[in-house]
């Protein structure tokens, strides 16, 4: 049975902070603020993920509240939600994602976000698409104060 899900994250850029994005440390004068990593992209696929599972939001399953997630690390919370998608004896298809940022240019890192991000899915770099855009100088991630970003994912579960 096909199942979707869509994900959707935001994070304040905080100066200073470093800025983890698709499992990457990226080299910028300001990093994503979180409770977490703040890895923003990787929190979207997550959700995406858990949507397609019918379960409830990484809010619920990680509390930003409870302070074994305090840095932790994204990229390993990813690591548990797809242990929970093969629970259900499900595999994850495809996944595809979006980051909206004005600075700074995502697309020289785009390739190793995906090699990254596939070990731990368990799908080749061929099965995810990252895309970025800027927002056109528009609103809070026009104006650099945040970065969003959007993922939709396609698994597989048993009837
Ligand atoms: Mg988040």
């Amino acid at each position: 049975m096909p199942k979707i899900g869509i994900g959707y994250d935001i994070h304040r850029l905080e100066a200073g902070r470093r800025l983890v994005l698709g499992g990457l440390d990226i080299p910028f004068s300001a990093g994503l603020f979180g409770h977490s990593d703040g890895d923003a992209l990787v929190h979207a696929v997550m959700d995406a993920l858990l949507g397609a599972l019918g379960e409830s939001d990484i809010g619920a399953h990680f509390p930003d509240t409870d302070p074994q997630y305090k840095g932790a690390r994204s990229i390993g919370l990813l690591d548990e939600v797809v242990g929970l998608v093969r629970e259900r004896g499900g595999e994850i298809a495809n996944v595809d994602a979006v980051i909206v940022a004005e600075e700074p240019k995502m697309g020289p890192h785009i390739p190793a976000m995906k090699a990254a991000l596939a070990p731990v899915l368990g799908i080749p770099a061929s099965s995810i698409g990252i895309k970025a855009k800027t927002n056109e100088g528009l609103g809070a991630v026009g104006e650099k104060r945040a970065i969003a970003c959007y993922a939709v994912v396609l698994i597989e579960l048993p009837d």
